[in-house]
């Protein structure tokens, strides 16, 4: 049975039949955003609770599971074991087609339990992501890098800075190299 796919073929679907059970997997691709999840492979362990309902299953899990990112401004990693709590109806097909006919847009965005088996990757997922940082930080206030040295502010001291070349001189600075190029006597040979 590949990763978060339960079987739920022992699951009596008398309602309030209960199957619990502790899953061990390594973790798959893509669960988090493009600057903070869980890496992939890393350890997931879900303690899991199914329950029959008169219209699906409801899973019920709590997720242990490693979040690894970066902060935006300074780059430092960011690492953190977290629980995820997981409360998903998954519905038999015959409500979500039920619902589709009564013309409920949502019912494409609805889980369903399969023939014999429940996939709780799409359930972990709608529950981390929304909890995941936007722009994730190391702390509210990260002074984050120097522009010019790319150096950590908060480890330089306050009095930090590069010397910065006077404008003037940088247009003068332009202006020669301007000449020069004009004066090439590659240029302008027959
Ligand atoms: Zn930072
Ligand atoms: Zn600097």
């Amino acid at each position: 049975m590949p990763g978060l796919v339960v079987d739920i073929v022992d699951l009596p679907r008398a309602t309030g039949s209960v199957k619990n059970l502790r899953i061990r997997t390594p973790a798959p691709a893509d669960l988090g955003t493009e600057v903070i999840g869980v890496p992939e492979g890393s350890d997931l362990a879900l303690d899991v609770t199914l329950t029959s309902m008169d219209d699906g299953v409801l899973a019920h899990a709590d997720a242990d599971l490693h979040v690894h990112g970066e902060c935006v401004r300074c780059l430092r990693v960011l690492d953190e074991d977290r629980t995820v709590r997981i409360d998903e109806l998954y519905l038999f097909p015959e409500a979500i087609e039920a619902q589709r006919a009564e013309g409920d847009e949502e019912a494409d965005g609805l889980l369903a339990v399969g023939d014999t088996t429940l996939d709780l990757e799409p359930a972990l997922r709608d529950a981390l992501v929304p909890t995941l940082p936007f722009q994730p930080l190391c702390r509210p206030d990260c002074p984050g890098l120097c522009p010019d040295c790319g150096q950590r502010l908060e480890e330089l001291p306050a009095d930090h800075h590069h010397e910065v070349l006077d404008p003037r001189w940088s247009v003068l600075a332009g202006l020669l190299e301007t000449c020069q190029q004009d004066d090439d006597p590659e240029e302008g040979r027959p």
